[in-house]
């Protein structure tokens, strides 16, 4: 059992204030006559950062509810979801094991990266499977032996969309909603597309609202058709694809000065796997000409700096 009850658990999360929606003033926007603002979820926990937060904070009361002492999960050895299951099993009483993409990290500690090192240090058990295997993981073969082995154990599955995950974005809408009524636009960065359907999903007004997430993969098929499973039947979003640089943590010149530019005109931080390519893609609209004048767009920044050295 854990040390924490399901009251506790409330408690803590709604003791975390919330976040701020700064407006970004700049001669571009004015220009375009549109209005910008940033929701900076980056600051909202300083471990389980940003949209990670939402996704897991449903899970973990359904965790207790269910008398769970242990958060499984899976992913590569540079996944912010693994580091905000770490945190929040550090957080709120669980163990955590995680299942991790490469048997060769198992004996060559120094090949970590940072992220792993951090969760290992919040705790978290990994276990290394080979590229093969970790292929299978959802399968139901290997989940069943993973429940034998963790009859304890509450199964979050890679990158950690579910349904309670998308249902934590209703606290998220909620907090918008209360901060710019306004608002028309809403731009995510997009890697499951978990966070941005439950965006979709808790939209107060959708015939005046449109999600706009930002493909930071250059393969959007399988991600488009799991978007449209899980917005069914709403249809106020678009996934944007000309902002991915290439691929997965992959980058351009343009990517890198967009990020530069934005992070000295407005003095906050992005990380350049997600936050900059949702910038990027917000950019490139903007260039052409895809927001209508009178436009209030709110730009998401969904955390993801947990990883990067500080400076
Ligand atoms: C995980 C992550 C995302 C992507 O979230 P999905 O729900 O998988 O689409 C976006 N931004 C940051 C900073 C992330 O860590």
């Amino acid at each position: 059992m854990t040390t924490m009850n399901r009251q506790d658990l409330q408690q803590k999360l709604q003791g975390l204030s919330l976040t701020p929606l700064i407006a970004l003033k700049h001669p571009i926007f004015q220009a375009k006559k549109i209005h910008v603002y940033l929701k900076r979820d980056d600051l909202n926990h300083p471990l389980i950062q940003g949209n990670k937060l939402h996704k897991l904070r449903l899970n973990l009361d359904e965790a207790l509810r269910q008398h769970k002492d242990t958060l499984i999960t899976f992913g590569g050895a540079y996944s912010n979801h693994i580091a905000a299951t770490a945190a929040a099993g550090n957080a709120f009483g669980f163990k955590t094991i995680g299942y991790v993409r490469g048997d060769e990290l198992a004996l060559q500690k120094h090949r970590w990266s940072p992220t792993l090192k951090k969760a290992q240090s919040l705790g978290m058990k990994f276990i290394f499977l080979t590229r093969q295997a970790y292929r299978t993981k959802h399968s139901q073969a290997f989940l069943s032996e993973v429940n034998k082995i963790y009859p304890n154990g509450y199964l979050l599955p890679e990158g950690g969309t579910n349904d309670l995950a998308m249902a934590g974005f209703q606290f998220l809408i909620r907090d918008l909603e209360q901060q710019c009524p306004q608002w028309t636009h809403l731009y995510t960065a997009v890697g499951t597309g978990g966070s941005m359907s439950g965006m979709v999903r808790h939209c107060k007004h959708p015939d005046r609202q449109e999600i706009r997430g930002v493909s930071v993969l250059k393969q959007t098929d399988e991600i488009l058709h799991n978007i449209q499973q899980w917005t069914k039947p709403h249809h106020n979003w678009t996934l944007l694809s000309n902002a991915h640089a290439g691929g997965y943590a992959k980058s351009n010149e343009a990517l890198k000065k967009c990020q530069a530019w934005f992070e000295t005109e407005f003095g906050v931080v992005l990380d350049s796997v997600y936050t900059a390519k949702m910038i990027w893609g917000f950019m490139q609209d903007l260039a052409n000409r895809n927001l209508p004048e009178g436009s209030h767009v709110i730009l998401y920044h969904s955390g993801g700096l947990q990883g990067r050295p500080t400076r």
